[in-house]
């Protein structure tokens, strides 16, 4: 028969690699409550409406990268590419902005864009991230950057940039927008038939393209730093400072402008050149119209996205807190029951243990615990049920010890 094969751009996720994710998950869940946040999980699929209005129609994402669908009753909906706006629309439709205090929320889970698939990239992806809501400052703005920046350090990605843009606001943006499309106008035959299209739907989003020509050309374009109003201007100087307190390091990016089109003010990427690779790790900024374009009330948020799958790749030792592994072999067939209960005495207090109910001698056991890649294997044989003892071999080194049984509390505190 035919094999079925998981779709293109999925994979499946095991060991030794789920280690990572359980790692990395942990992790997460661990840090991010120090800042007060508040895990949320919203559905993986919503009305494709509100990917259209939140992200904006221009977008590559919303234009090619949506996974969107009917279901049987005929409702329009999409695999949410992003969870931004699905947390925004959660918090507006369940009134989280007058319940809960401080409007602060993290989110771990799989999001879908039918995107190229390459390496660290899939079109089911995960993310984690974070949203505030109800926060102007800028001083928010540097603890969000500075949390996502300290996270990587905290998991061990070495060598980690920052790069920091402002997208201006409804204010200043547009003098710049015209000045953009001017120019983009003059170069338009030069441009790429996607970026030709762009000039007079939305001239921002012609950074976003990947193509060569495109990005030269675009580099001699009108920046948005030139053009920030006073308020803007002076948040993005907040920002840099308050940074400094952080002790964070970063760059300005003038082409950072996101690709998603709620952005305002701050702007954000971090990127690791620990693989040499170029993909950013994480990025995010301020979103101070997103709420009330999607029918809420006038709220400020602030927030960032991380690429699990490329943060993985970077993560050469996931430090797995789960302890070593005991193998619990028995001399005789009439000693399993003896076995069964010291792995039961084990399991109890939380260890990892195993017992094989199949091997009939020693030697096919200890094969086993080898092959799992055991840490310390337990040996009950009739001596050491007659001395109440437990012999343990360490399967690193095959140094083997006995221990009576009222020291093994003191033992695993020690060795596991
Ligand atoms: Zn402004
Ligand atoms: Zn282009």
């Amino acid at each position: 028969m035919k094999r079925i094969i998981a779709p293109k751009g999925t994979k499946d996720i095991f060991l030794p690699e789920i280690e990572k994710w359980q790692y990395i998950e942990e992790k997460i869940r661990g840090y991010f409550p120090r800042f007060l946040y508040k895990e949320i999980r919203t559905p993986i699929f919503e009305y494709s409406e509100l990917f259209q209005r939140g992200i904006g129609t221009e977008t590559e994402v919303v234009q090619k990268e949506m996974y969107t669908f009917k279901d049987k009753a005929n409702r329009d909906l999409t695999l949410r590419p992003e969870n931004t706006a699905s947390v925004v629309r959660a918090a507006i439709e369940n009134d989280l902005f007058n319940r809960v205090y401080p409007l602060r929320f993290f989110y771990i889970g799989p999001m879908f864009r039918y995107d190229k698939p390459q390496k660290g990239r899939f079109r089911q992806f995960h993310q984690f991230g974070v949203e505030v809501f109800g926060d102007e400052s800028a001083q928010v703005d540097a603890e969000v950057i500075y949390s996502s920046y300290d996270f990587l350090k905290e998991i061990n990605i070495k060598d980690i940039q920052l790069h920091l843009n402002s997208v201006g606001c409804e204010n200043c943006r547009p003098k710049f927008l015209r000045d953009l499309e001017a120019e983009a106008e003059k170069k338009k035959n030069d441009l790429c038939i996607d970026c030709q299209r762009k000039i007079h739907t939305n001239p921002l989003r012609i950074f976003d393209c990947k193509n060569l020509k495109c990005i030269e050309i675009s580099n001699d374009f009108p920046k948005i730093i030139d053009y920030l109003c006073e308020e803007c201007g002076s948040h993005f100087e907040d920002v840099k400072s308050t940074l400094s307190i952080f002790k964070v390091k970063f760059d300005i990016n003038s082409r950072l402008v996101r690709g998603l089109d709620y952005y305002t003010k701050t702007a954000f990427e971090i990127s690791s050149n620990q693989l040499g690779a170029q993909d950013a790790l994480l990025g995010g900024g301020r979103y101070n119209n997103l709420v009330k374009e999607l029918g809420g009330a006038d709220i400020s948020g602030m927030g960032f996205a991380a690429g699990i799958e490329r943060i993985i790749l970077q993560l050469d030792d996931a430090k797995s807190k789960k302890g070593k592994m005991i193998f619990i072999a028995y001399q005789s067939l009439p000693l399993m029951n003896k076995a069964i209960q010291l792995a039961k005495s084990l399991w109890d207090k939380g260890y990892r243990a195993y017992v094989d109910y199949n091997s009939k001698n020693l030697k096919k056991q200890l094969k086993k615990a080898n092959k799992i890649g055991i840490d310390y294997t337990f040996i009950l044989g009739e001596d050491e049920i007659v001395t109440k003892s437990i012999s343990i071999k360490n399967m690193k080194d095959y140094e083997q010890i006995t221990i009576k049984q009222e020291e093994l509390d003191k033992w695993l505190k020690n060795n596991i």
